[in-house]
């Protein structure tokens, strides 16, 4: 049983080089046969003509040509001016700046252009700052570093940014960039907004790109270049139902044509095992694993030897679905599916070289109603077809003030200097911070009164536990994590060696503390033969501070903190021979974290297809993606709440709440399928069944009453176990 979807070839719409390009430049492109695509001369004419660009053609298209004629057209035609590219921070060592600096090094321009990442040191900084025409950097070191006087003397002269992959700058990632922008504009060109020169941005499809730069970075006046007129590859879509013989057999099939293969899994642990098991079946074939979390120099040298081509199967997360040089290769084959739509295409973009085609083998559990319908004909084109949103907002409040402040402390903040100003919320959030003593009118404008430091816009996945191998650390990790991932006597997968888990202690109670390491020990040779798999069993717990019912309304929406704890009560583990044992531990482990929630309460149960209409809706409308709002339901009542560490994207649902709920309802009843489809109720990180006949339960419940609540609670409240009770307007 196997579907295949075929995507045809194209020839591509090469063009001429425009006539103002440099005769030095078109010597060049004369010289090494380069021609432009159609879409790359838009650009190219577009900022000659004095405007912002941004191009959304897809991955491979020859992006950074488009970027690279302007750059080098700016410095050769001035002498002092400055061009900025701010590129994310994985793709620091990729392969568009390796080809930028390659094309620079052909102009003899190499030693303009200077990278600075979080490992260059502070003196290589000043240096490369003093030197450089061309900085190279990303989103957090722009952020924490721009205020700096050696940043603001070079950020003084820029009059062209470069930013890449910008659909990335979203939900909350993106309200912060929103702010990062506006400062940047306030710093570059003497102060003065948006005399910073020009910006060539770079997407992957969005719904709204134009709008979204618009909110992002205060700009209109782009240009948008959406078509394509590269030549692309044919692409061979294969959807076979996953079992461990379906993989092994379409690994056996790439080995054997000699086709270089990623083979693409979730979750770390995932990627351990079945690098372990391809590994048992193929004794041959070098098969690695590859995934953060892994020292550097390790993760470099399987990306060189992939490049290099002589590593042929490597099993990965997403870690290498993009921003990293490895080349084309022939085959993805995906033994998970990615939690969303835009990771399926980006790792799917890793196959394909030039004038090949490619393949991408998927393989969904058939069990699942995810897997079921994209074994059908047509699931994978609706997959496909899906177009994200993004969203930036200044208003999100956990990240509102901070960033004011940060903006006060770079410059004075005046209307002229700062037209943000005349936004009435941000006005009041001024006001507001004058009355809390943190800002002040001084004679130049608004001032903090006090020392500013930026904030970390890393998202923080990793924590404080120490992961400990040999005495050496390896990583680092979450309570959360800890606790779940790596619980004492679970069974761990590193780099093809089994390990035990064990936790070091000084402290006498069972729950997770700082002082914790996690150390790995070496399993002996029996057991590593013996124990295939180990299992925690996992509840989330959610509990409520205070809650809030409302006596005119069927349903409640409650914002507040809410204390996640992640719970570990017993290990299963599974033997080679099928025998299953299980150890339950005396106390429950426990990982809690307090972080901001919103609660919907409804007054008839609903069925969870609705929730998954609802984080489409956040996902397409408001660029809120399940890596930053974790989501727990029950019948009832439906919680999202931020993950470890404060973000904000609770915030971001709470401000469209209405509007969000309005619109997952008419998503159910105006989507045409008849059970459930990726358009309405099915999402793909869910394995549970949904039914879009029972959804629609809830929704009309919601449907008559179109008044929702909002009542923020106080945060140092007193809890108030007893829950919330909720009355209808009918009774
Ligand atoms: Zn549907
Ligand atoms: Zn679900």
């Amino acid at each position: 049983m196997t579907t295949t979807y075929r995507i045809d070839a194209t020839s591509g719409n090469p063009v001429a080089i425009p006539n103002w390009v440099h005769p030095r430049i078109r010597a060049w492109a004369e010289q090494n046969n380069i021609t432009p695509w159609s879409h790359q001369a838009q650009v190219w004419d577009a900022w000659h003509d004095g405007f912002d660009a941004c191009v959304t053609t897809p991955t491979g298209s020859g992006k950074t040509l488009a970027f690279t004629i302007p750059i080098l057209e700016t410095l050769i035609n001035s002498q002092d001016t400055h061009i900025l590219a701010i590129f994310p921070l994985k793709a620091l060592a990729n392969d568009q700046i390796n080809t930028m600096r390659q094309l620079l090094a052909q102009h003899e321009m190499a030693h303009l252009v200077g990278v600075i990442d979080g490992d260059t040191p502070h003196a290589e900084r000043v240096h490369l700052l003093a030197t450089r025409r061309v900085i190279v950097t990303n989103p957090y070191i722009l952020h924490a570093n721009m205020g700096k006087d050696i940043w603001r003397a070079w950020l003084k002269t820029l009059t062209l940014t470069i930013c890449d992959e910008i659909h990335t700058y979203s939900g909350v990632f993106g309200s912060e960039m929103a702010w990062v922008f506006r400062r940047l504009w306030r710093l570059a060109g003497r102060g003065l907004w948006n005399q910073s020169g020009r910006v060539i941005t770079a997407s992957a499809t969005l719904a709204d790109p134009l709008g979204h730069i618009l909110d992002l970075m205060d700009r209109d006046g782009v240009v948008l270049v959406d078509r394509s007129g590269a030549a692309t590859p044919a692409r061979t879509w294969l959807v076979a139902p996953f079992s461990p013989d379906n993989l092994i057999a379409s690994i056996e099939q790439q080995i054997r044509a000699n086709a270089q293969t990623l083979v693409y899994a979730n979750t770390r642990s995932s990627v351990e095992q079945i690098a372990r098991q391809l590994s048992v079946a193929f004794p041959e074939t070098v098969i690695k694993a590859y995934r953060s979390g892994y020292p550097q120099p390790i993760r470099e040298g399987i990306e060189r030897e992939l490049r290099e081509g002589t590593l042929r199967v490597v099993v990965s997360t997403s870690a290498l679905a993009t921003g990293i040089d490895i080349g084309g290769l022939d085959t993805v084959v995906m033994a998970d599916l990615p939690p969303d739509a835009s990771i399926l295409k980006q790792v799917a973009g890793r196959a394909g070289r030039r004038g090949q085609g490619a393949t991408i083998i998927v393989l969904p559990n058939p069990n699942t109603p995810v897997g079921a319908l994209l074994l059908n004909r047509g699931g994978i084109q609706q997959l496909l077809n899906r177009t994200a949103a993004a969203s930036a907002q200044l208003h999100n409040p956990v990240i509102l003030d901070r960033q004011l402040l940060l903006m006060a402390a770079e410059l004075p903040l005046l209307p002229t200097n700062a037209p943000v100003m005349a936004d009435l919320p941000i006005r009041r959030a001024l006001r507001r911070l004058e009355a809390e003593n943190k800002i002040v009118l001084k004679s130049d404008g608004f001032a903090p009164t006090h020392r500013i430091a930026p904030h970390s816009l890393m998202i923080q996945a990793d924590g404080s536990i120490p992961l400990i191998l040999d005495d050496e650390i390896i990583d680092r990790l979450s309570k959360e994590r800890a606790t779940t991932q790596y619980a004492p006597q679970h069974l761990v997968t590193y780099r093809g060696q089994s390990y035990r888990c064990f936790w070091t202690k000084q402290s006498a109670t069972a729950s997770m503390s700082e002082s914790f390491r996690v150390e790995l020990r070496h399993l002996t040779t029996e057991e590593s033969a013996t124990i295939m798999h180990t299992q925690p069993s996992i509840h989330r717990t959610v509990t409520y501070q205070r809650s809030i019912a409302t006596e005119n309304s069927a349903f409640a929406v409650i914002t507040g903190d809410v204390l996640v704890t992640a719970r570990v009560e017993k290990l299963i583990t599974t033997y080679a021979t099928g025998e299953r044992a299980s150890k339950t531990y005396s106390r429950p482990l426990l990982a809690s974290y307090k972080t901001r929630g919103l609660s919907i309460q409804l007054a008839s149960p609903v069925d969870h297809g609705f929730v998954h209409s609802l984080l489409l809706e956040a996902e397409d409308r408001l660029g809120v993606s399940s890596s930053e709002v974790a989501e727990y339901h029950t019948a009832n009542q439906i919680t999202f709440y931020d993950r470890d560490g404060e973000r904000g994207a609770v915030d971001i649902i709470s401000d469209h709440i209405d509007s969000l709920i309005a619109s997952a309802r008419q998503r159910i009843i105006s989507c045409g399928c008849a059970r459930g489809c990726l358009n309405c109720v099915v999402v793909m990180h869910c394995k549970d069944d949904v039914s879009k006949d029972l959804a629609p339960h809830a929704v009309y419940s919601l449907a008559d009453r179109d008044h929702v609540v909002l009542q923020p609670v106080p945060k140092d409240d007193e809890p108030d176990r007893a829950g919330p009770t909720l009355r209808t307007r009918n009774g």
